[in-house]
């Protein structure tokens, strides 16, 4: 599904992914950490195609379509969804009607037929209660004056209507309470269907307690340094970055 070879990419001529490599299959659940500063919202960022995120190596492929040709829209609408992709307020545009245009759009790439007002009413109704959002919020402006943890619900309320095909989360800087991590993972896991894959990016080893990782990768100065099952997650946990040498167990 998704490809990832040696990719460097700078920011604002600063080089931040020096050689990574990943591979994500139908299904998978990929969960990466690392030390603050490592590149692991920066990877996020350039796989979605942000602007002023500019790789000068390597190469991208979603579904063999290469990434690097794409705009953010097109990456999203091959299935790609992001889910810090949308945290800009837009008063006087409701959560309802941008959710419901955006879900057409998809359904649109996909060859399915557009929903109707109610049909798509009762897939938002269902999705508002699943991450525990009052139905209000389907009427309010989007994320207009969302507190975070709603924000994060909203995000997933996004992930599970938009039924995208590869989900990035960046779970990394939010002050998540844990009835919101919690949220986040439920969200993720009721998605898991053996086709729609997952990167999980986090700095907190217990997200990965709820949701239960096919592989997890530690990303270090821009590079993949060491991968493994969801054990690895659990050793970062006992031993924090050591192994990685002096200068990241003083970060932590
Ligand atoms: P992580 O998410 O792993 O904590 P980031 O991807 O946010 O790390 O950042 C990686 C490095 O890139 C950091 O050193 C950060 O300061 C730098 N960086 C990120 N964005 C910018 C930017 N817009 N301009 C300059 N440096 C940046
Ligand atoms: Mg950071
Ligand atoms: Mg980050």
């Amino acid at each position: 599904m998704l490809k990832v070879k040696n990719l460097h990419a700078s920011v604002e001529d600063k080089a931040i992914i020096k050689g990574l490599n990943l591979e994500v299959n139908p299904g998978e659940v990929h969960a990466i950490m690392g030390p603050n500063g490592a590149g692991k919202s920066t990877l996020g960022y350039v796989l979605s195609g942000r602007d002023g995120y500019e790789v000068t190596d390597g190469d991208m492929t979603l579904n063999d379509a290469n990434l690097l040709d794409m705009e953010v829209e097109e990456r999203a609408r091959a299935g790609m969804f992001l889910a810090f992709q949308y945290p800009v307020e837009i008063p006087g545009v409701s959560n309802m009607e941008f959710m419901k245009e955006s879900v057409n759009a998809m359904r649109e790439e996909r060859g399915e037929d557009p929903l109707t007002a109610a049909e798509f009413l009762k897939k938002a109704k269902a999705a508002c209660k699943q991450v525990q959002l009052p139905l209000d919020f389907l009427k309010r402006g989007v994320n207009e004056g969302f507190s975070g943890g709603e924000k994060k619900r909203n995000e997933i309320m996004q992930m599970i209507l938009l039924e995208p095909s590869l989900c990035i989360l960046d779970e990394s800087d939010s002050g998540l309470d844990i009835d919101a991590l919690q949220v986040v993972a439920d969200g993720v896991n009721s998605q898991r269907d053996g086709k729609r894959s997952f990167i999980v990016v986090t700095h907190y080893q217990r997200l990965l307690d709820y949701i239960k990782p096919d592989f997890v990768h530690i990303l270090a100065d821009g590079e993949i340094v060491k991968s493994g099952d969801a054990s690895l997650a659990l050793e970062v946990e006992k031993h924090g970055y050591a192994f990685l040498g002096k200068k990241y167990e003083e970060a932590e």
